[in-house]
């Protein structure tokens, strides 16, 4: 099975106040905030920055939204 490097999507929870990128291919429905809220998808730019090898453990990570 081929590795495909796939997009980040940036995901904002309301509740929450947080943005996080989570790895997922374009058909993959949209996730949950850790809190169990539906988030938003978010417009970026950054929305189709490729991580070479550096793979978030998880395929997952969480920031601070003004970090
Ligand atoms: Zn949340």
């Amino acid at each position: 099975m081929k590795v495909k490097k796939l997009p980040i999507y940036e995901f904002k929870c309301e509740k929450c106040k947080i943005v996080f990128e989570v790895l997922q291919k374009f058909s993959d429905p949209d996730p949950l905030c850790g809190c169990g809220s539906e988030v938003k998808k978010m417009i970026s730019l950054n929305s189709f920055r490729l991580k070479g090898d550096g793979w978030f453990k998880d395929g997952y990570s969480r920031r601070k939204e003004n970090g």
